[in-house]
């Protein structure tokens, strides 16, 4: 007989749960539940986009093992964050996904075509001292889109909450009225795709994308400075949906008026409307931030936890939870409970997991030591540039990050210039096929590789 979703899910979940340290096991696989099974896919949902980061990066090769050793047949193990409200238990059957995936596709979306993070809502949004003009003018703009503030303009330094306001609109509008053409598009993207189009001849087509919304998002605007012929691409593009009474939304790191790289007749329609400003969160809406992330990942953390991280971290609410999930990681990697001893260590460590004596091996270190054995600068590492002389470093870096350190390879990719994490486990199998074919090679990382594991 053929078992269903759950079955397979607890099976899998039984035999992974023999090898691996408790503590990991609860953290990262205990609060997961099967949604859905086809002939070559399990659907997984997990307590948090962390968590699918971190089980597809530890666990992903493990856990299809042993899913395929069970049943017989190659099975593809897809993983998706939940709803933020507790799990209900797995109904024995199958049953259809939640949002209707798109056509042809058996995986479920977490974005939706128009680039809207299904996450992102008022809901999970907590409003304090530091954001109460800007999320109350955002409630109104989901309410009356285009009627009272036209363009809203959000600002504020970054990880403040100005890219999940904008998303909690459209989410918000788009589940009264599922057929409002929105989109949302980072300026980076927007300059991207017109260079593309002009190359290609197709600007026409370009223009006609955008000028079709009902709803244009348009993320960090102050990346449109000193590119001129964007600016002039946007201001048709504003006019066009202005004029048509369609909404806008904008956001910033700083006001209109602190843009000088942008033309003045974009700035004073930025003012057209509303400008509303995020400041950071004050440590009563650190804690509450904090709250609601620990219980819509299904996570315990004790008060006295969470008041020793809202008062480490004061800068942006990336911080705060940046913090938790170092904490998390922390956590498992050493196979401790949660409390304000292992927060303390976790948020004074540099990254890594503890070292034998001294200073902990942080993620910095390893980078600046290759740099210096390849005389390079650790910058020239983290940033984009991809001449030669920083190649190969970069991936000795990030090889022995990854064996040293054990950090997710989504992390390594951000440490090293925003790479995405199959850039990062190219870079590492490079490494490990050169030590392989190449035995100077080999004994430079593996010198490399014991500095780095004397105390520092
Ligand atoms: P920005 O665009 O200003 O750099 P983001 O919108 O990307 O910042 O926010 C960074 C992270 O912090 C996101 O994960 C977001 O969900 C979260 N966040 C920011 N502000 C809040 C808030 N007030 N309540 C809950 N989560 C928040
Ligand atoms: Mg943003």
């Amino acid at each position: 007989m053929e078992l269903t979703a759950a079955e397979v899910w607890t099976r899998v979940l039984s035999a992974a749960r023999a090898s691996l340290p408790e503590q990991s096991y609860r953290t990262w696989l205990a609060g997961s539940s099967a949604i859905a099974l086809t002939d070559d896919e399990l659907l997984v949902e997990c307590a948090s986009e962390f968590h699918v980061e971190w089980i597809e990066d530890r666990y992903g090769a493990m856990l299809s093992e042993l899913a395929e050793r069970l049943l017989g047949r190659n099975l593809r193990l897809s993983f998706r964050p939940g709803d933020p409200e507790p799990a209900v238990s797995v109904p024995a059957v199958e049953v259809a996904p939640r949002t209707p995936p798109t056509k042809g596709s058996p995986s479920l979306p977490r974005e939706r075509p128009s680039g809207i993070n299904e996450r992102y809502t008022f809901e999970r949004f907590v409003v304090g001292n530091n954001n109460q003009l800007a999320s109350a003018a955002c409630h109104a703009v989901a309410r009356e889109p285009a009627r009272m503030y036209n363009p809203l303009f959000l600002y504020g330094g970054v990880g403040l909450g100005k890219t999940h306001l904008m998303h909690a609109i459209a989410n918000a509008i788009l589940a009264d009225r599922p057929e409002t053409r929105v989109s949302y598009v980072p300026s980076e993207r927007f300059t991207n795709e017109l260079v593309t189009s002009i190359q290609a001849g197709t600007t026409p087509d370009f223009r006609r994308r955008y000028r079709q919304m009902d709803l244009l998002l348009v993320d960090d605007i102050h990346f449109l400075e000193g590119k001129e012929r964007t600016q002039e691409e946007f201001f048709h593009t504003f006019n066009a949906l202005y004029d048509a009474r369609k909404q806008i939304i904008l956001t910033s790191d700083r006001p209109p008026k602190e843009l000088p790289g942008l033309e003045e007749r974009l700035i004073s329609r930025f003012e057209w409307g509303l400008v509303a400003d995020i400041k950071p969160p004050d440590y009563e809406t650190r804690v509450a931030i904090l709250r609601k992330k620990a219980e819509e990942d299904s996570l315990s953390l004790d008060p006295e936890v969470i008041d020793f991280i809202a008062r480490s971290c004061t800068n942006s609410v990336r911080e705060l939870e940046g913090a938790v999930i170092k904490l998390l990681a922390y956590s498992s990697l050493t196979n401790q409970e949660i409390t304000v001893d292992l927060a303390q260590t976790s948020l004074l460590s540099s990254g890594g997991v503890i070292g034998v004596v001294g200073e902990p091996l942080g993620p910095e270190r390893v980078s600046e030591t290759v740099a210096s054995r390849w005389k390079v600068t650790s910058d020239g590492l983290s940033s984009k540039r991809r001449t030669k002389d920083l190649t190969v470093p970069r991936q000795v870096a990030m090889y022995l990050i990854r064996d040293l350190l054990d950090l997710p390879l989504t992390q390594i990719g951000k440490l090293f210039g925003g790479r995405d994490h199959s850039t990062v486990i190219h870079s590492i199998r490079k490494v490990e096929h050169a030590m392989g074919g190449d035995p100077d090679f080999r004994r430079e990382v593996e010198s490399v590789r014991e500095e780095l594991r004397k105390p520092f």
